[in-house]
């Protein structure tokens, strides 16, 4: 495992392709090595669930994967666990192997305009006819849609019920002439995320995860894979590479590298500083192993995230927010700054990461709804 981190992953990560086509070959590779699988059935394109080999692989990896993983958070990190609990054979079958390989690329179709951290409000339905589910409405935030062959979406298939009991989880093929994705620019120049329009789309009937109207049980179960996924589970990089992409806390060996740089590294409110940033790391890549609430280790990264990008900030941008935007080095802090706002929010907002604590893990009084 170490040998194929060391050698593929890092040529990968420094390899100058283009990161779609980065991403791809990284994760045949891992496939291809038997490490893309691992907690998965061997007879379902998986490989396999030794609990020690899954163990090892965890503590390796950490750390240690390409930044273009980050294009298969979605597949690989959220969309795969779900089917593989709570889907039938037959989907397990057709859409495990290649999202795991990387053949397939996904996204997530569950905020709208009207509903996102009130998620059950959403108002795309989809209709059974005959063998098909029809699908209209808009959703909005769809990170990567522009680059997937496949969706999770959420849609009301029950309007009568009350809200939580008509949704169902579908899997939607992103590449037919109902879908429509319209790219949504960020503060940081680039569009990570989408609208996307859904008029008359069609989805086999069997693809549903879990049970018809029941969707509100396996959405709430792929928020629990994304909040590791988009919490401590996230911490760390591979090389020395400077990417713009990923939603990953500044690395503190690059913030020691600026501070270097720059002539601070005496500075005792700058090391005091670094020393957050190495203890905040390190925390999160313990919180990672231990069996908490998800939602615990996002909000530390939240934290981490912002807390790193303020250092860099004022290491980086000590006379203003003016700079030359051909200075590849200022860009890539910029570029951080700005983007890790987009972390308190992405996966579910601190406060409702602070409400789910309080309610489900503390056990305090339900705020009023
Ligand atoms: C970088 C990024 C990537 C994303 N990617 C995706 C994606 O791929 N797919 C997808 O479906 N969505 C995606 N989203 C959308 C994300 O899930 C939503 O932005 C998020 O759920 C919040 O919804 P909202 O933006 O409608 O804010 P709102 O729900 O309108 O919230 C506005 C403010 O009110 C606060 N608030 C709301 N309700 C409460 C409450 N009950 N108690 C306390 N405070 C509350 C919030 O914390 C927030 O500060 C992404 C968002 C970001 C920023």
């Amino acid at each position: 495992m170490r040998e194929f981190l060391d050698t593929v992953g890092v040529e990968i990560d420094e390899s100058d392709e283009p990161t779609m086509i980065r991403a791809k070959r990284w994760r045949a590779a891992l496939y291809d090595a038997g490490f893309a699988g691992l907690g998965y059935e061997a007879r379902h394109g998986g490989h396999g669930t030794d609990p020690d080999k899954m163990r090892i692989w965890a503590e390796e990896s950490r750390g240690s994967v390409p930044g273009v993983e980050a294009t298969f958070g979605i597949g690989v990190g959220m969309a795969m666990p779900t089917i593989r609990d709570y889907g039938t054979d037959e989907l397990k079958d057709r859409f495990l192997k290649p999202g795991l390989s990387g053949e397939e690329v996904w996204c997530q179709l569950y905020s709208e305009p009207e509903a996102g951290s009130d998620l059950a409000s959403l108002r795309t339905t989809a209709i059974l006819d005959g063998d098909e589910w029809i699908v209209n409405g808009q959703k909005v935030w769809t990170s990567g849609a522009q680059h997937s062959q496949m969706a999770i979406l959420l849609a009301r298939t029950d309007p009568e019920a009350p809200k939580h009991k008509g949704i169902t989880m579908l899997i939607l093929p992103m590449e037919q002439p109902g879908v429509e994705v319209r790219p949504l620019v960020q503060m940081t120049g680039v569009a990570e995320f989408n609208e996307v329009f859904m008029t008359d789309a069609r989805i086999p009937k069997s693809w549903v995860v879990g049970e018809v109207n029941g969707g509100w049980r396996t959405a709430v179960a792929l928020l629990g894979h994304e909040r590791v996924q988009t919490g401590t589970a996230s911490v760390g990089d591979a090389t020395e590479v400077k990417t713009k992409t990923g939603r990953k806390p500044l690395p503190f060996h690059h913030l020691k590298d600026l501070a270097e740089r720059k002539g601070r590294l005496d500075d005792a409110l700058v090391r005091q500083d670094l020393a957050v940033v190495y203890t905040g790391e390190k925390l999160m890549g313990w919180l990672g192993q231990r069996k908490l609430s998800p939602s615990i280790g996002k909000l530390w990264r939240t934290r981490q995230g912002r807390f790193a990008a303020d250092l860099a900030g004022k290491l980086a941008f000590g006379s203003g927010a003016a700079y030359d935007p051909a200075d590849e080095d200022l860009e890539y802090w910029n570029y951080h700054i700005l983007n890790c706002r987009g972390m308190s929010l992405g996966g579910g907002t601190d406060e409702i990461q602070r409400n789910t604590l309080g309610e489900r893990v503390l056990g305090l009084p339900r705020e009023p709804r």
